[in-house]
């Protein structure tokens, strides 16, 4: 199986892309991550991505699209999560070819639907460990024990630097005006469904499994 998550910057598409790899053994593939990833290493691909992620625009559709299709021939038969792409009608024809090619096909997009005021808010508190990446919020999801990773046990954790609030506002007026226009290409096909994506974090995945098995 095959989906995208599609929302808005903070709509939760990372946290339950990581909850359904433990869950269903599916991939999450996040071109963030791994634009992130790039930019750590120092690549050059990282380099011209860093300054346009900084100031919250998007990196170009070629580097993105690659990144994926490289990502997808690594996968084996796992199914694939893809986690903040595609982002433009141009990759979300690409990925149709990048699909094809791989004999796979979509089987869902799952539209994570939030409120903007609430993003603001998600986004700014937002912090990941930095030995696992596990997903935190300063209001929402707290490790059970004070500055100690849930999943590794880690005690370092790091923030990103494009978690504030004025490039938060470019994200989502890129998001509004390049991202949401794919939305209806997909409702076309009948691949869209929708879930709240202002419910708490597990009432979300229940949501999303249901869809995942066909009881919703
Ligand atoms: P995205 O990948 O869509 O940008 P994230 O999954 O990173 O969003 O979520 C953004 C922040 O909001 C994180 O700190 C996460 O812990 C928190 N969060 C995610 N889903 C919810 C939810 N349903 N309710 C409250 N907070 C959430
Ligand atoms: P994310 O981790 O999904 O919030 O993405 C962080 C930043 O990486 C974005 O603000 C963009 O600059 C860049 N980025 C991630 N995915 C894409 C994509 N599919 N297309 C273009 N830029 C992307």
């Amino acid at each position: 199986m095959n989906i995208i998550l599609l929302g808005p910057p903070g709509a939760g598409k990372g946290t339950q892309a990581s909850r359904l790899e433990n869950e269903r053994g599916m991939v999450q593939l996040s071109t963030g991550d791994m634009l992130r990833a790039a930019v750590k290493a120092g690549t050059p691909v990282g380099l011209q991505a860093k300054a346009v992620m900084e100031a919250g625009e998007l990196v170009s559709d070629a580097i993105v699209s690659a990144l994926i299709g490289e990502r997808l021939d690594q996968l084996g038969e796992a199914g694939a999560i893809f986690d903040g792409y595609p982002r433009t009608a141009a990759q979300a024809e690409s990925l149709d070819q990048i699909l094809a090619e791989r004999g796979r096909s979509l089987d869902h997009v799952i539209e994570l639907v939030v409120d903007e005021d609430a993003l603001v808010e998600r986004i700014t508190g937002r912090f990941t460990c930095a030995s696992c990446g596990q997903g935190y919020h300063d209001a929402f999801k707290l490790p059970a024990v004070a500055d100690t990773c849930d999943a590794c046990g880690g005690h370092e954790f790091k923030r990103r630097p494009d978690d504030n609030e004025e490039t938060v506002r470019t994200r989502m007026a890129e998001y509004r005006a390049k991202t949401a226009p794919i939305l209806p290409i997909y409702e076309a096909r009948g691949l869209v469904k929708r879930v709240d994506g202002m419910a708490d974090i597990a009432h979300v995945t229940d949501a999303i499994e249901a869809i995942l098995d066909g009881r919703a």
